[in-house]
């Protein structure tokens, strides 16, 4: 074995012939038993013959196939024939792959005006995707909950699956999420606080609920299905309504004592600053996100927008005003950009992240990935000359609930195997 490589490391990364999940287990999980290590790693390679994985989990083959059988013999996993081009590659003839309908997962995002869910096989490939609009307004429990019913009953349809073919629900919302405690100690969606989602959501679909805050989604997307299943510590930012954060740390996302940290969007920019929507002054958001924009726009522009006009649709405008060379238009994308660059400086200069990735609806606006932004997040950088790449992420809406669809099946590979 070549000793450089990450110890942890399930497997040489180049090997992956598809599958899902991260290619390296993190030490925040505990300690696995082998099965669950077996069946994990026959996830993230997508197939796998029984000697590489004794090899690559660094066990007898006896006692691999001993696990194999088992799990064989219990539906989860199936012999896979490899193509004949494969095997002239050198993959050996019969590997073993996930037998992907030995379980369903659903997967959901809620939001301001709109939720959405998936249902995925073991495998992690979608089955069925539904959305459902809902007015943009907090909402009390009883309005989500039903919302919730709404878009499970759809998506379990266009899935053409039962309630009770789901092992886990995965479901995720903005705010503060204690998802250890499965609580959602506050959202911009509900006007109440303290809510009890995943005892409730629990109780009402008698399927085992798992819940996390949005952005932690999006960490989970990439973690699992995206560049982030190589690299032990990234961070990804989200840019919306909001300035939100999930960070990576050792393969596993990192979620504070209660799920409220990672606010990169109320880090302080400026004291006694603009007024966040939070209540407090010089948040970064103040500056960046939409409502900021459109504000600085009204004065600067002389605006007086109708109130009929929603947000993105001044920002829109503002957009394409910078683009036909509006100077006070640019001007003011030029300083979100600028104020974006100490937020994403922040970051590298507190996690050191191999890759930061920039997500969410607000990119399709390039100033805010413009080379000079990125420069400047370069300059303001401890150690400028290692601060990390910036992707953009280019994923649809659906990449929210693929994400809960993760921390789904999170959940239900444990309870898969310790049912056996
Ligand atoms: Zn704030």
């Amino acid at each position: 074995m070549d000793d450089s490589r990450d110890p942890k490391a399930l497997f040489d990364e180049t090997a992956a012939q598809g599958g899902c999940g991260p290619l390296a287990r993190s030490m925040a999980a505990g300690p696995y038993g082998l099965k669950q290590q077996v069946y994990e790693a026959v996830r993230a390679f997508g197939n796998v013959s029984r000697a590489d994985l004794a090899k690559h989990l660094d066990v007898s083959p006896a006692s691999v196939t001993t696990i194999v059988s088992d799990l064989i013999s219990h539906g989860f996993l199936k012999e896979y024939q490899a193509a004949k081009r494969e095997q002239h590659r050198g993959r050996p003839p019969v590997a073993l792959a996930l037998e992907p309908r030995a379980g369903y997962v659903l997967g959901m995002k809620l939001s301001d005006a709109k939720h959405s869910a998936v249902i995925v096989d073991l495998t992690g490939d979608v089955i069925a995707e539904a959305a459902l609009d809902a007015p943009p307004r907090r909402r009390d429990v009883e309005t989500l909950m039903a919302q919730i019913d709404d878009v499970v009953a759809r998506v379990l349809t266009a899935a053409e699956i039962r309630l009770e073919d789901l092992t886990a629900i995965g479901i995720g919302l903005p705010g503060g999420v204690d998802h250890t405690a499965g609580r959602v100690v506050w959202s911009p969606i509900l006007d109440t606080q303290n809510i009890e989602l995943r005892a409730l959501a629990e109780k009402r679909y008698g399927r085992p609920v798992t819940i996390d805050n949005d952005t932690n989604l999006m960490a989970m997307a990439e973690l699992w299905f995206g560049e982030g299943r190589r690299m032990a510590n990234f961070a990804v930012v989200t840019i919306e309504h909001g300035v939100g954060m999930g960070v990576v740390i050792d393969h596993a996302i990192f979620r504070g004592s209660h799920g409220l940290g990672m606010e990169l969007g109320h880090i302080k920019v400026q004291l006694d600053g603009a007024l966040c929507r939070c209540g407090q002054r010089g948040c970064l958001e103040a500056y960046i996100a939409d409502y900021a924009l459109v504000r600085e726009a009204s004065i600067a522009l002389d605006w007086t927008p109708s109130s009929s006009d929603a947000n993105h649709v001044l920002l829109e405008s503002l957009f394409d005003q910078a683009k036909a060379g509006n100077e006070a238009a640019r001007t003011i994308f030029r300083r979100a950009g600028r104020y974006l660059a100490v937020g994403l400086a922040t970051v590298v200069n507190l996690f050191d992240p191999a890759l930061i990735i920039l997500s969410g609806e607000r990119m399709r606006f390039d100033y805010l990935y413009a080379d000079d932004v990125l420069a400047e997040m370069r300059g303001l950088s401890l150690n400028g000359k290692l601060a990390p790449p910036v992707q953009i992420n280019a994923w649809g809406d659906m990449v929210w609930a693929r994400g809960a669809a993760a921390l789904g099946l999170e959940k239900a590979t444990t309870l898969l195997l310790e049912a056996e």
